[in-house]
């Protein structure tokens, strides 16, 4: 035994995501590595450890800590304090204490790792070629956790008793597999099944079967790590078409899964953050610049010049993508707008007219799940759709909610978040929250987080739009403080709780729509903008939507609204049944809500150059005019400022310089190019003269039209040369998927300001 008088003990508690992850065992492998005793074990706050030994040592292994923990562990704080030494030897770990509240975090699910990858295909190892590999440092987690703490009975594992030999890794703090609550291996875990689209079991080996139908042309349902794909082949014309025809969706591109980083490379133009993003453990879709003579069909992603490329992410994908001949389509399994699949008698039914046969198995999905989605920008990643991998990681607030919040997110690309203390959880992408089943999911998700995390909410906030499904939920729960927080204001709080500011900042949040603190509908909006509050005092121009809803799915109608008499003859021609109708309808303002939206001035533009005049999904014609822009062209469009009680922003007069150039034959793609510039040098303008009247430095950008990475390059880059602090987004989306963040990040702002008096944000003025 050391003497006691040149030792010390400490104890120390780590917070964060540090269970299940294999932190004790590595814990334990430290102590030993350094010669100090001690124990370690798992609490409801984390991990707590005793830690004696000489200072020196001790220093050591404090410092080395954080450094060098497990892939999946996120340490959120480390805190020491002295104990007296006991002179106990040996390092041990020691029993969970499960009493009082959990108060620790759930992982995301991670990608295979690569001692899972050499294992799964290593032929004398027991678990060659086994698609349920996995160990402490990769797997499934989220979508699997039924209720908490984390360990098996409480996971869709619990089905599943583990052999010997499993036991025995699972029991061992030296193995990779310590404490891996998916452990499993052929003989104990489950089981991959092959059906035809009756339910009824293919002859042969599952694996080896499903990737000849595959490569035969054929279309596949399998079952991931958060619900049903279906897959083709991605260079099967036929196939990709019958897909595309099967599940009624016309248009928006299919995500691609790639074999390897070098197969991505033969599709894709990657820069080495998109190589990072994509190899890394949460592997999102990636939307990349596709290479111009990809072996790809046609009806993969139409008309489009980027391509969502994702990596394999569980063993399974692994298997199928070495077995079958190049990339594959890999979509969500579901018809159209509806939530993905993800039970199997639900999923057979529902893909029965799309899949030919299912590739499934008894592993259950407690957590229904989407692929998440991610542009590359500066270097970073710019969130599209946040799910699988990201969900349910909670942001750190920059100042705690003093209450626990419920944020219930918006309409489109529906989220909702949890706050409490200093952790906001947002949910992952649930959906367009417009029928029963993305409602469903959406309530369920709600109550699921509640029990996880231990949030009970006492504070509710809403959208200002009374017939979001999202407010009547929030209107319809007992015994909660309701604020409602508008919009616009949302996004801008998204984007500062997405950088961790509190403003205030001249936020430009430019979107599809949103209902405005005046009843009209907002989208084109520059706020001066704190979380607590917000004053509109710049907008574009409000214009009649004729036909309400029916303009937004047909942007010819915004073009009739924006130039009346003036559009050019070619669109009124091809309208010839309706034009008048709509024009007059603009005109007198009849059934025709006016809106300052920024998307319906990209819809405008995107219809008068015929590259849109009707959509298929949300966002289309903003997103192919983008697509179409020539990214040498160099030119710009102006757009006049003028003064009103707030500032009006001309977006007509880019619209009319559009008609200009194009009868002056001007090629479509130097005019989709020159309106980008147009938009992003007019934002630059209104920043500027608001800095002018307002000494406030900083502009925040959010809202969908900023997915929009010309607009948004051309925007930070002029911002930024104009001597602005530009804050833009890299944790949330800056589309309506981030609204639930920002809600409880104004929701908090308020209620520690504790002005009861103006709870709910509208305009300061
Ligand atoms: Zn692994
Ligand atoms: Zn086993
Ligand atoms: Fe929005």
């Amino acid at each position: 035994m050391p003497p006691v008088q040149h030792c010390i003990r400490v104890e120390v508690r780590v917070e964060g995501v540090v269970q299940g992850v294999g932190f004790r065992p590595y814990v334990h492998g430290l102590a030993r590595r350094l010669g100090l005793s001690g124990r370690v074990g798992n609490d409801t706050a984390g991990v707590f450890m005793e830690i004696e030994g000489t200072q020196q040592l001790v220093s050591e292994f404090l410092a080395t800590l954080p450094a060098q923990a497990p892939p999946l562990a996120v340490i959120e704080q480390v805190r020491t304090s002295p104990l007296v030494p006991t002179g106990e030897p040996g390092f041990h770990i020691v029993s969970s204490n499960a009493a009082g509240r959990p108060d620790t975090l759930v992982s995301a699910d991670s990608a295979t790792c690569a001692d899972c990858l050499r294992e799964l295909a290593d032929p004398t190892d027991r678990r060659f070629d086994y698609p349920f590999i996995n160990c402490t440092n990769c797997g499934p987690r989220f979508t699997i956790v039924r209720d908490v703490p984390y360990d098996r009975p409480f996971t869709t594992m619990a089905p599943f008793a583990m052999c010997p030999a499993c036991a025995s890794e699972y029991h061992d703090p030296c193995d990779r597999r310590f404490h891996a609550q998916p452990v499993c291996c052929p003989a104990c875990g489950p089981r991959l099944r092959l059906l035809d689209a009756n339910g009824v079991d293919l002859p042969g080996g599952p694996l080896a079967t499903a990737a000849a139908l595959l490569t035969g042309g054929a279309v596949l349902a399998v079952k991931g790590l958060g619900g049903f794909h279906v897959a083709t082949l991605a260079s099967h014309t036929a196939a990709t078409a019958l897909l595309r025809a099967r599940k009624h969706r016309e248009d928006k591109p299919f995500a691609v899964m790639v074999a390897d980083l070098t197969a991505a490379h033969e599709l894709c133009v990657i820069d080495p953050v998109g190589e990072r993003v994509l190899t890394g453990r949460r592997r999102p879709v990636v939307l990349l610049p596709r290479r111009p003579d990809t072996p790809l069909a046609p009806a993969v992603a139409p008309g489009n010049r980027n391509l969502g490329v994702m990596l394999p992410y569980t063993p399974l994908h692994h298997l199928l993508l070495r077995d079958t001949a190049g990339p594959i389509v890999l979509t969500s399994g579901n018809v159209s707008d509806e939530p993905i699949s993800y039970q199997d008698d639900d999923a057979r039914q529902r893909l029965a007219g799309i899949a030919d046969a299912f590739l499934t198995h008894d592993r259950a999905i407690h957590m229904r799940t989407d692929d998440s989605v991610v542009r590359v920008f500066r270097g970073a990643e710019l969130p599209v759709r946040r799910a699988r991998g990201y969900a349910p990681e909670p942001l750190t607030l920059a100042q705690p909610a003093p209450r626990p919040i419920l944020g219930c997110g918006a309409e489109l690309k529906s989220t909702f978040c949890l706050a409490r203390g200093r952790h906001a959880f947002i949910s992952h992408h649930i959906g367009d929250l417009e029928n029963y089943e993305t409602l469903r999911s959406f309530t369920e998700g709600i109550t699921h987080f509640r029990r996880l995390f231990d949030v009970q909410p006492e504070v509710v906030v809403h959208d200002l739009h009374p017939e979001y499904l999202s407010t009547k939920y929030a209107h319809d729960l007992p015994d909660v403080e309701l604020i409602g927080v508008q919009h616009h204001h949302a996004h801008i709080a998204s984007c500062l709780a997405d950088n961790g500011a509190a403003g205030p900042v001249i936020g430009v949040a430019f979107d599809g729509l949103g209902y405005g603190s005046d009843g009209t509908l907002w989208g084109g909006e520059f706020l001066l903008a704190d979380l607590a509050g917000f004053q509109r005092l710049a907008h574009l121009v409000p214009v009649p939507m004729p036909g309400g809803t029916a303009a937004i799915r047909q942007p010819w109608r915004m073009a009739a609204a924006y130039l009346g008499s003036d559009a050019p003859e070619e669109l009124a021609q091809r309208h010839a049944g309706r034009w008048d109708a709509v024009l007059a309808m603009a005109h007198r303002q009849v059934n025709a809500p006016l809106t300052s939206s920024a998307g319906r001035l990209f819809d405008a533009v995107a219809a008068v150059l015929g590259i849109r005049d009707t959509i298929n999904y949300e966002g289309q014609a903003a997103v192919e005019l983008e697509q179409r822009a020539d990214l040498t062209e160099q030119g710009s469009y102006p757009a006049a400022v003028t003064k009103g009680p707030a500032l009006q922003l001309h977006g007509a007069d880019l619209v009319r310089a559009v008609v200009a150039d194009l009868q002056a034959g001007v090629a479509p793609e130097v005019i989709s190019t020159r309106f980008h510039h147009g938009v992003a040098d007019a934002i630059i303008r209104v920043c500027v003269m608001l800095r002018d009247s307002t000494g406030v430095g900083v502009a925040a950008l959010s809202g969908g039209v900023f997915q929009n990475v010309l607009l948004l390059e051309r925007t930070v880059a002029g911002l930024e040369q104009s001597g602005f602090r530009v804050l833009t987004h890299s944790r949330v989306p800056p589309n309506d998927g981030g609204i639930s963040l920002g809600q409880v990040a104004v929701a908090g702002a308020l209620l520690r300001a504790g002005s009861r008096a103006s709870r709910g944000t509208g305009n300061r003025q």
